[in-house]
Protein backbone atom coordinates (compact mmCIF):
# COMPACT_ATOMS: atom_id res chain seq x y z
CA UNK A 1 0.00 0.00 0.00
CA UNK A 2 1.20 3.41 -0.67
CA UNK A 3 2.55 5.86 2.02
CA UNK A 4 0.73 9.07 2.59
CA UNK A 5 0.92 12.20 4.44
CA UNK A 6 -1.78 12.06 7.30
CA UNK A 7 -4.92 13.33 6.83
CA UNK A 8 -4.74 17.07 7.97
CA UNK A 9 -0.98 17.64 7.55
CA UNK A 10 1.14 18.96 5.20
CA UNK A 11 4.63 19.31 3.37
CA UNK A 12 6.01 23.27 3.67
CA UNK A 13 7.78 23.15 0.22
CA UNK A 14 11.07 24.89 -0.96
CA UNK A 15 9.35 26.88 -2.70
CA UNK A 16 7.16 28.48 0.36
CA UNK A 17 10.19 28.63 2.49
CA UNK A 18 10.82 32.77 1.55
CA UNK A 19 7.62 33.06 3.16
CA UNK A 20 8.20 31.13 6.12
CA UNK A 21 11.46 31.96 6.63
CA UNK A 22 10.40 35.93 6.40
CA UNK A 23 8.18 35.52 8.76
CA UNK A 24 9.96 33.35 11.47
CA UNK A 25 13.40 35.81 10.78
CA UNK A 26 10.81 39.07 11.38
CA UNK A 27 9.33 37.34 14.86
CA UNK A 28 12.91 36.66 15.76
CA UNK A 29 13.55 40.04 15.57
CA UNK A 30 10.80 41.85 16.50
CA UNK A 31 10.45 39.49 20.19
CA UNK A 32 14.27 40.54 20.80
CA UNK A 33 13.89 44.19 20.54
CA UNK A 34 10.83 44.21 22.64
CA UNK A 35 12.63 42.33 25.65
CA UNK A 36 11.38 38.97 25.08
CA UNK A 37 13.29 36.00 25.45
CA UNK A 38 12.95 32.95 23.55
CA UNK A 39 11.77 29.41 25.02
CA UNK A 40 11.67 26.26 23.42
CA UNK A 41 9.55 23.92 24.79
CA UNK A 42 8.55 20.10 23.82
CA UNK A 43 6.11 19.27 21.91
CA UNK A 44 4.91 16.38 24.05
CA UNK A 45 3.84 16.88 27.69
CA UNK A 46 1.12 15.08 30.16
CA UNK A 47 -2.25 14.95 29.27
CA UNK A 48 -3.29 15.83 32.37
CA UNK A 49 -1.57 19.44 31.79
CA UNK A 50 -3.90 19.95 29.01
CA UNK A 51 -6.78 18.95 30.74
CA UNK A 52 -6.52 20.76 33.88
CA UNK A 53 -5.19 23.93 32.03
CA UNK A 54 -7.28 24.29 28.88
CA UNK A 55 -9.99 22.58 31.15
CA UNK A 56 -11.75 19.46 30.32
CA UNK A 57 -15.02 20.93 28.78
CA UNK A 58 -13.41 22.72 25.79
CA UNK A 59 -13.42 21.31 22.13
CA UNK A 60 -10.00 20.87 22.35
CA UNK A 61 -9.48 18.46 25.06
CA UNK A 62 -12.86 16.61 24.59
CA UNK A 63 -12.34 15.47 21.23
CA UNK A 64 -9.27 17.14 19.70
CA UNK A 65 -5.94 15.73 21.21
CA UNK A 66 -3.71 13.56 19.95
CA UNK A 67 -2.99 11.53 23.18
CA UNK A 68 -0.11 9.19 22.25
CA UNK A 69 -0.78 5.29 22.90
CA UNK A 70 2.76 5.28 24.77
CA UNK A 71 3.11 6.50 28.22
CA UNK A 72 5.67 8.30 30.01
CA UNK A 73 8.43 6.35 32.55
CA UNK A 74 6.39 6.54 35.65
CA UNK A 75 3.20 5.63 33.81
CA UNK A 76 1.49 9.16 32.92
CA UNK A 77 -0.72 9.06 29.84
CA UNK A 78 1.31 12.11 26.97
CA UNK A 79 -0.48 14.09 24.34
CA UNK A 80 0.75 16.29 21.44
CA UNK A 81 0.52 20.13 22.85
CA UNK A 82 -2.70 21.64 21.23
CA UNK A 83 -1.48 24.95 21.80
CA UNK A 84 1.83 26.66 23.95
CA UNK A 85 0.64 28.50 26.26
CA UNK A 86 0.19 25.61 28.80
CA UNK A 87 3.93 24.35 28.24
CA UNK A 88 5.21 27.67 28.76
CA UNK A 89 3.73 27.99 32.01
CA UNK A 90 4.88 24.46 32.81
CA UNK A 91 8.69 25.22 31.48
CA UNK A 92 8.15 29.06 33.61
CA UNK A 93 7.13 26.82 37.09
CA UNK A 94 9.90 23.71 36.55
CA UNK A 95 12.43 26.11 35.86
CA UNK A 96 12.27 28.76 38.60
CA UNK A 97 11.98 31.44 36.67
CA UNK A 98 9.41 33.30 39.40
CA UNK A 99 13.03 34.64 41.15
CA UNK A 100 13.59 36.57 38.00
CA UNK A 101 12.49 39.82 37.51
CA UNK A 102 8.82 40.13 36.82
CA UNK A 103 7.12 39.64 34.32
CA UNK A 104 8.96 37.44 32.35
CA UNK A 105 8.29 38.11 28.37
CA UNK A 106 8.80 34.73 26.75
CA UNK A 107 8.72 34.22 23.15
CA UNK A 108 7.75 30.71 21.90
CA UNK A 109 7.67 29.44 18.38
CA UNK A 110 6.69 25.51 17.38
CA UNK A 111 3.84 23.07 15.78
CA UNK A 112 0.82 22.51 17.52
CA UNK A 113 -1.31 19.42 16.82
CA UNK A 114 -5.30 19.49 17.10
CA UNK A 115 -7.70 16.78 15.68
CA UNK A 116 -10.04 19.06 14.20
CA UNK A 117 -12.12 18.46 10.81
CA UNK A 118 -9.83 19.36 8.27
CA UNK A 119 -10.49 21.52 5.55
CA UNK A 120 -9.35 24.37 3.91
CA UNK A 121 -6.20 26.64 5.56
CA UNK A 122 -7.21 24.49 8.34
CA UNK A 123 -4.30 21.94 9.50
CA UNK A 124 -3.87 19.34 12.51
CA UNK A 125 -0.65 20.15 12.38
CA UNK A 126 -0.05 24.19 12.61
CA UNK A 127 2.66 26.68 13.51
CA UNK A 128 2.02 29.22 16.54
CA UNK A 129 4.03 31.71 17.50
CA UNK A 130 3.44 32.98 21.44
CA UNK A 131 4.18 36.50 23.12
CA UNK A 132 3.76 36.14 26.58
CA UNK A 133 3.97 38.10 29.96
CA UNK A 134 4.31 35.64 33.68
CA UNK A 135 4.00 37.47 36.75
CA UNK A 136 2.21 40.67 36.86
CA UNK A 137 -1.26 41.45 36.75
CA UNK A 138 -1.33 45.19 35.52
CA UNK A 139 -2.95 45.49 32.62
CA UNK A 140 -0.03 47.56 31.34
CA UNK A 141 0.69 44.14 30.06
CA UNK A 142 -2.28 43.15 28.29
CA UNK A 143 -1.93 46.11 26.00
CA UNK A 144 2.35 45.34 25.74
CA UNK A 145 0.77 41.60 24.50
CA UNK A 146 -1.49 43.46 22.05
CA UNK A 147 0.93 46.32 21.04
CA UNK A 148 3.53 43.68 20.54
CA UNK A 149 1.53 41.33 17.66
CA UNK A 150 0.58 44.75 16.36
CA UNK A 151 4.03 46.00 15.79
CA UNK A 152 4.77 42.20 13.98
CA UNK A 153 1.82 42.06 12.13
CA UNK A 154 2.69 45.71 10.81
CA UNK A 155 6.40 44.83 10.51
CA UNK A 156 5.40 41.65 7.97
CA UNK A 157 3.41 44.45 6.06
CA UNK A 158 0.21 43.56 6.40
CA UNK A 159 -2.47 46.51 6.51
CA UNK A 160 -6.30 46.20 7.24
CA UNK A 161 -5.92 44.84 10.65
CA UNK A 162 -8.87 44.62 12.84
CA UNK A 163 -8.10 44.27 16.36
CA UNK A 164 -10.80 43.13 18.56
CA UNK A 165 -10.96 43.44 22.65
CA UNK A 166 -13.55 41.72 25.38
CA UNK A 167 -13.27 41.65 29.29
CA UNK A 168 -14.74 37.86 30.25
CA UNK A 169 -14.32 39.52 33.89
CA UNK A 170 -13.03 37.26 36.86
CA UNK A 171 -13.90 35.11 39.60
CA UNK A 172 -16.12 38.17 41.29
CA UNK A 173 -18.21 38.53 38.41
CA UNK A 174 -18.57 36.24 36.50
CA UNK A 175 -20.29 33.73 38.01
CA UNK A 176 -23.45 35.89 38.47
CA UNK A 177 -23.23 36.61 34.81
CA UNK A 178 -22.60 32.86 34.14
CA UNK A 179 -26.39 32.61 35.94
CA UNK A 180 -27.67 35.38 33.35
CA UNK A 181 -26.40 33.84 30.54
CA UNK A 182 -27.95 30.39 31.39
CA UNK A 183 -31.22 31.80 32.35
CA UNK A 184 -31.17 33.91 29.04
CA UNK A 185 -30.26 30.71 26.87
CA UNK A 186 -32.37 27.84 29.07
CA UNK A 187 -35.50 30.40 27.52
CA UNK A 188 -34.15 29.90 23.88
CA UNK A 189 -32.71 26.49 24.18
CA UNK A 190 -34.70 25.08 21.51
CA UNK A 191 -32.88 27.25 18.86
CA UNK A 192 -29.55 26.19 20.12
CA UNK A 193 -27.57 24.11 17.94
CA UNK A 194 -26.74 20.38 19.79
CA UNK A 195 -23.56 21.56 20.78
CA UNK A 196 -24.89 24.48 22.43
CA UNK A 197 -27.28 23.15 24.49
CA UNK A 198 -24.01 20.52 25.66
CA UNK A 199 -22.22 23.96 26.30
CA UNK A 200 -25.20 25.27 28.21
CA UNK A 201 -24.28 22.96 31.51
CA UNK A 202 -20.40 22.48 30.70
CA UNK A 203 -19.13 25.96 29.21
CA UNK A 204 -22.47 28.57 28.28
CA UNK A 205 -19.98 31.52 27.43
CA UNK A 206 -18.51 29.43 24.47
CA UNK A 207 -22.12 29.44 23.17
CA UNK A 208 -21.22 33.47 22.33
CA UNK A 209 -18.43 32.71 19.62
CA UNK A 210 -20.41 29.56 18.29
CA UNK A 211 -20.29 29.70 14.25
CA UNK A 212 -24.14 28.63 13.63
CA UNK A 213 -25.89 31.37 12.63
CA UNK A 214 -29.27 30.25 15.08
CA UNK A 215 -26.71 30.65 17.76
CA UNK A 216 -24.71 33.77 16.67
CA UNK A 217 -28.62 35.32 16.46
CA UNK A 218 -29.61 34.44 19.85
CA UNK A 219 -26.26 35.41 21.17
CA UNK A 220 -26.90 39.35 19.86
CA UNK A 221 -29.27 40.13 22.43
CA UNK A 222 -28.14 37.97 25.24
CA UNK A 223 -26.73 39.42 28.45
CA UNK A 224 -22.85 41.27 27.87
CA UNK A 225 -20.48 40.44 30.50
CA UNK A 226 -19.40 43.90 29.67
CA UNK A 227 -22.59 45.55 31.48
CA UNK A 228 -21.25 43.00 34.57
CA UNK A 229 -17.79 43.52 35.17
CA UNK A 230 -17.05 44.05 39.09
CA UNK A 231 -15.66 47.28 39.68
CA UNK A 232 -11.67 45.73 39.78
CA UNK A 233 -12.43 44.48 36.17
CA UNK A 234 -14.09 47.72 35.04
CA UNK A 235 -11.07 49.69 35.63
CA UNK A 236 -8.75 47.06 34.35
CA UNK A 237 -10.53 46.97 31.03
CA UNK A 238 -10.56 51.00 31.37
CA UNK A 239 -6.84 50.53 31.44
CA UNK A 240 -6.74 48.51 28.43
CA UNK A 241 -9.19 50.86 26.29
CA UNK A 242 -7.48 54.29 27.04
CA UNK A 243 -3.86 52.96 26.92
CA UNK A 244 -4.34 51.26 23.07
CA UNK A 245 -6.06 55.04 22.57
CA UNK A 246 -2.94 56.80 23.84
CA UNK A 247 -1.07 54.34 21.46
CA UNK A 248 -3.45 55.24 18.39
CA UNK A 249 -4.57 51.42 18.12
CA UNK A 250 -7.45 51.14 16.72
CA UNK A 251 -9.46 48.93 17.63
CA UNK A 252 -13.29 47.01 18.48
CA UNK A 253 -14.68 46.30 21.46
CA UNK A 254 -16.87 42.66 20.58
CA UNK A 255 -18.91 41.74 23.45
CA UNK A 256 -19.12 38.06 21.81
CA UNK A 257 -15.51 37.63 21.85
CA UNK A 258 -14.43 34.79 24.64
CA UNK A 259 -11.89 33.03 23.09
CA UNK A 260 -11.95 28.95 22.94
CA UNK A 261 -10.18 27.95 26.02
CA UNK A 262 -11.15 28.24 29.81
CA UNK A 263 -7.71 29.20 31.25
CA UNK A 264 -8.80 33.49 29.88
CA UNK A 265 -9.79 35.59 32.44
CA UNK A 266 -10.54 39.72 31.79
CA UNK A 267 -8.59 40.72 28.86
CA UNK A 268 -9.31 38.65 25.69
CA UNK A 269 -8.50 39.78 22.13
CA UNK A 270 -8.63 39.11 18.48
CA UNK A 271 -6.72 40.15 15.32
CA UNK A 272 -8.40 39.67 12.00
CA UNK A 273 -7.08 40.69 8.34
CA UNK A 274 -9.16 42.16 5.71
CA UNK A 275 -6.98 41.25 2.36
CA UNK A 276 -7.82 43.26 -0.74
CA UNK A 277 -10.11 40.24 -2.08
CA UNK A 278 -12.25 41.33 0.94
CA UNK A 279 -11.86 37.95 2.97
CA UNK A 280 -11.51 37.89 6.73
CA UNK A 281 -9.44 36.23 8.54
CA UNK A 282 -8.33 35.14 12.22
CA UNK A 283 -4.18 35.53 12.77
CA UNK A 284 -4.81 34.78 16.28
CA UNK A 285 -5.95 35.95 19.97
CA UNK A 286 -5.22 35.86 23.27
CA UNK A 287 -5.73 37.21 26.62
CA UNK A 288 -5.16 36.90 30.59
CA UNK A 289 -4.65 33.56 32.17
CA UNK A 290 -4.52 34.42 35.89
CA UNK A 291 -6.13 31.25 36.49
CA UNK A 292 -3.93 28.53 34.79
CA UNK A 293 -1.69 28.24 37.16
CA UNK A 294 -3.81 27.50 39.95
CA UNK A 295 -5.90 25.16 37.43
CA UNK A 296 -2.53 23.37 37.19
CA UNK A 297 -2.20 22.87 41.20
CA UNK A 298 0.09 25.63 41.57
CA UNK A 299 0.40 28.91 43.41
CA UNK A 300 -1.30 32.05 41.66
CA UNK A 301 0.41 33.77 39.01
CA UNK A 302 -0.65 36.67 36.54
CA UNK A 303 -0.49 35.81 33.12
CA UNK A 304 -1.20 37.39 29.76
CA UNK A 305 -0.29 36.28 26.34
CA UNK A 306 -0.95 36.04 22.63
CA UNK A 307 -0.98 33.13 20.07
CA UNK A 308 -0.32 34.10 16.35
CA UNK A 309 -1.01 31.44 13.61
CA UNK A 310 2.36 31.53 11.21
CA UNK A 311 0.12 29.31 8.80
CA UNK A 312 -2.44 31.81 8.06
CA UNK A 313 0.38 34.64 8.38
CA UNK A 314 1.85 32.61 5.49
CA UNK A 315 -1.58 32.82 3.52
CA UNK A 316 -2.15 36.37 4.29
CA UNK A 317 1.57 37.55 3.02
CA UNK A 318 0.40 35.37 -0.16
CA UNK A 319 -3.32 36.66 -0.49
CA UNK A 320 -1.81 40.53 -0.37
CA UNK A 321 1.07 40.23 -2.77
CA UNK A 322 3.46 41.22 -0.14
CA UNK A 323 6.66 41.83 -1.67
CA UNK A 324 9.65 39.34 0.30
CA UNK A 325 12.03 40.73 0.70
CA UNK A 326 15.25 38.83 -1.23
CA UNK A 327 18.26 37.09 0.22
CA UNK A 328 21.24 37.30 -2.26
CA UNK A 329 22.53 34.42 -2.70
CA UNK A 330 24.17 33.76 -5.87
CA UNK A 331 25.01 29.84 -6.84
CA UNK A 332 27.71 28.52 -9.36
CA UNK A 333 27.60 25.78 -11.20
CA UNK A 334 30.55 23.55 -11.68
CA UNK A 335 30.89 22.11 -14.81
CA UNK A 336 33.31 19.05 -15.48
CA UNK A 337 33.93 15.84 -16.93
CA UNK A 338 34.64 12.32 -15.45
CA UNK A 339 38.40 13.42 -15.74
CA UNK A 340 38.38 16.99 -14.13
CA UNK A 341 36.28 15.40 -11.09
CA UNK A 342 39.40 16.12 -8.97
CA UNK A 343 39.57 20.00 -10.21
CA UNK A 344 35.67 20.02 -9.35
CA UNK A 345 35.88 19.60 -6.37
CA UNK A 346 38.67 22.00 -5.35
CA UNK A 347 36.91 24.60 -6.98
CA UNK A 348 34.04 23.67 -5.38
CA UNK A 349 35.17 23.73 -1.99
CA UNK A 350 37.77 26.96 -2.34
CA UNK A 351 34.29 28.90 -3.87
CA UNK A 352 32.37 27.24 -0.87
CA UNK A 353 35.13 28.40 1.76
CA UNK A 354 35.98 32.09 0.51
CA UNK A 355 33.28 33.40 -1.31
CA UNK A 356 29.63 34.02 -0.97
CA UNK A 357 28.50 32.68 -3.72
CA UNK A 358 26.90 28.58 -3.58
CA UNK A 359 29.12 26.01 -6.09
CA UNK A 360 26.96 23.40 -7.05
CA UNK A 361 28.43 20.23 -8.39
CA UNK A 362 27.03 17.56 -10.06
CA UNK A 363 29.59 15.26 -11.55
CA UNK A 364 28.32 13.98 -14.82
CA UNK A 365 29.11 12.10 -17.62
CA UNK A 366 27.14 14.10 -20.10
CA UNK A 367 28.60 16.73 -22.26
CA UNK A 368 29.10 20.33 -21.49
CA UNK A 369 26.97 21.53 -23.51
CA UNK A 370 24.07 19.38 -22.03
CA UNK A 371 25.18 20.72 -18.56
CA UNK A 372 25.24 24.40 -19.55
CA UNK A 373 21.60 23.62 -20.26
CA UNK A 374 21.00 22.02 -16.51
CA UNK A 375 22.38 25.76 -15.31
CA UNK A 376 19.62 27.61 -17.52
CA UNK A 377 16.97 25.30 -16.16
CA UNK A 378 18.40 25.74 -12.41
CA UNK A 379 18.99 29.17 -12.70
CA UNK A 380 22.29 29.40 -11.75
CA UNK A 381 23.94 32.93 -11.93
CA UNK A 382 27.25 31.97 -13.01
CA UNK A 383 29.10 28.86 -14.70
CA UNK A 384 32.61 27.65 -14.33
CA UNK A 385 33.29 25.28 -16.74
CA UNK A 386 36.59 22.58 -15.76
CA UNK A 387 36.93 20.26 -19.14
CA UNK A 388 40.34 18.24 -20.02
CA UNK A 389 40.41 21.67 -22.79
CA UNK A 390 40.44 23.58 -19.57
CA UNK A 391 42.98 21.27 -17.95
CA UNK A 392 45.60 21.30 -21.05
CA UNK A 393 45.16 25.43 -21.33
CA UNK A 394 45.61 25.82 -17.79
CA UNK A 395 42.84 28.35 -17.91
CA UNK A 396 38.82 27.74 -17.13
CA UNK A 397 36.38 29.15 -18.33
CA UNK A 398 34.02 31.43 -16.25
CA UNK A 399 30.73 32.04 -17.76
CA UNK A 400 28.16 34.79 -16.19
CA UNK A 401 24.78 33.23 -17.37
CA UNK A 402 22.90 36.89 -16.68
CA UNK A 403 24.74 38.03 -19.31
CA UNK A 404 26.27 35.37 -21.18
CA UNK A 405 29.56 37.00 -21.42
CA UNK A 406 32.54 34.11 -20.98
CA UNK A 407 36.12 34.52 -20.03
CA UNK A 408 39.38 32.55 -19.61
CA UNK A 409 41.02 32.92 -16.26
CA UNK A 410 43.68 31.07 -14.50
CA UNK A 411 42.28 28.67 -11.47
CA UNK A 412 43.79 31.00 -8.31
CA UNK A 413 42.40 33.78 -10.22
CA UNK A 414 38.91 31.98 -9.92
CA UNK A 415 38.18 32.78 -6.35
CA UNK A 416 39.33 36.28 -6.49
CA UNK A 417 37.39 37.08 -9.05
CA UNK A 418 34.46 35.28 -7.75
CA UNK A 419 35.05 37.68 -4.31
ZN1 LIG B 1 -14.36 40.90 37.98
ZN1 LIG C 1 -24.27 26.70 18.63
Amino acid sequence: MKIQSVRGMRDILPEDQKYWQFAQNLFDETSSSLGFSRLIIPSVEELSLFERGIGEATDIVEKEMFVIAAKSDDNATLALRPELTAGCVRAYIENGMKSKPQPVRLSLFGSAFRRERPQKNRYREFYQLDFEAIGDEKALWDVYIIYSSLKYLERLGLKNIRTTVNSIGCRECRPSYREKLIKYFKDNVDKLCEDCKRRLRTNPLRILDCKEPACQGLSKDAPKMLDNLCPACDEHFDYVKSSLNNLNVDFEINPQLVRGLDYYNRTVFEFNQKADTGRQSSLGGGGRYDYLFEMIGESPTPAVGVALGLDRIVNALKENSIEIPKVETKQILIVGTPDTVKQCLGASNKIFETTALTPLYFPQETAIGKQLELANKLQVDYAVIIGPDELKSGKYQLKDLKTGEQKQIKPDKLVELLS
